[in-house]
């Protein structure tokens, strides 16, 4: 049979304690259009594995050493084994071991004199199984990840912010550790979208928020467009300083940018306005009360001037 591109790129590992056997399937299979890589007990195979990452194991029962059941339980142990099958080929028919193969996590179980044309077939279709699955996988993650993404600015959007926020919340109270939430609003950017259209706008947003993302850097901070023109930045085990600093960047960066804006009243450029408050959540605080905080701190950023930041625990303009 003439070998597919599949099987060409298909490795498959062929354990068995005795050579004849290694032999005639290595044989068959090559002619088949894999490539085969070969371990004779189960310790050997788990190292090979673990090197090579083939796409199929066929796997002997028994064997001295470590036998198929064993090894095969000892490989769905592994991270890199998951999806890869084990097609378990034996000489062992009795009920007992069939259904031992396939509780150690064999998907398929063929026995000996091996009838070739049925095994040519399972390990095409189990491979190609195989590869649906890790392709399935790889589009689930990226979707549940672009559903917590803004596709404007590239941040977390506003369920990223609501799910992330969350669970540092619920950490925190467990933990007895400070946690941090500041909201920035652009300033005059309704006038700013008036004067060089919403494109300009769009693109004024992205770089904000890039700008952002590049000052807030700790693993667990989280950057999120909360609406419009307003971000949200989650600071987990950050304290009111640390906030502090954070907001001033952010108010500093913003600046620095000098997107030239003609028609805000504070500045000839764009400015944004943040509030900020710092709490060890209690188990009687409220979440949303956190979040109604920070907002009433960015009020009285925008009243005092805009262009500034304000903490709302103390509710005194910082700068
Ligand atoms: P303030 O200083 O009080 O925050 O004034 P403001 O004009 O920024 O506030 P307001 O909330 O009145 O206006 C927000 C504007 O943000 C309204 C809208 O034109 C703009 N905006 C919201 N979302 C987007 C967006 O996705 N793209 C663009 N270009 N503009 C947006
Ligand atoms: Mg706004
Ligand atoms: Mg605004």
């Amino acid at each position: 049979m003439k070998a597919t591109s599949q099987q060409t790129q298909s490795l498959a590992l062929i354990v068995d304690d005795e050579p004849f056997i290694r032999m005639i399937l290595r044989n068959f299979l090559e002619r088949e259009g894999y490539k085969i890589v070969e371990a004779q007990n189960g310790i050997e195979a788990l190292t090979v594995f673990n090197q090579l990452h083939p796409d199929i194991v066929l796997l002997d029962a028994i064997m001295p050493d470590m036998d198929g059941f064993e090894c095969c339980t000892q490989l769905q142990i592994l991270d890199c084994s998951k999806h890869i099958p084990v097609l378990m080929i034996t000489g062992l028919e009795d009920e007992e071991s069939v259904d031992r193969a396939f509780e150690v996590g064999a998907i398929d179980y063929i026995t000996k004199p091996i009838h070739w044309p049925v095994l040519r077939q399972r390990v095409k279709r189990l491979i190609q199984q195989s590869q649906l699955q890790q392709k399935l996988e790889a589009v689930n993650l990226e979707l549940l990840r672009l559903v917590t993404i803004d596709g404007l600015t590239e941040v977390a959007n506003r369920r990223g912010f609501e799910e992330y926020f969350s669970q540092e919340w619920q950490r925190m109270k467990r933990e007895q550790r400070p946690l941090s939430l500041i909201l920035c609003d652009v300033d005059y950017f309704k006038s700013y979208n008036d004067t060089y259209g919403h494109r300009v706008g769009d693109r004024c947003l992205l770089k904000i928020a890039q700008a952002i993302k590049d000052i807030v850097k700790r693993p667990g901070d989280l950057v999120a467009r909360y609406g419009g023109e307003e971000f949200a930045i989650v600071l987990p085990h950050t304290d009111t300083q640390g906030a502090t600093y954070i907001a001033e960047k952010i108010c500093d960066v913003v600046r620095t940018l000098a997107i030239p804006h003609g028609n805000s009243q504070v500045s000839p450029y764009v400015t944004l306005s943040a509030g900020f408050t710092t709490e060890i959540p209690q188990p009687n605080s409220d979440l949303e009360e956190m979040i109604a905080a920070a907002d009433r701190a960015l009020y009285q950023a925008k009243t005092a001037g805009r262009d500034r930041f304000v903490q709302n625990t103390l509710a005194t303009q910082m700068q």
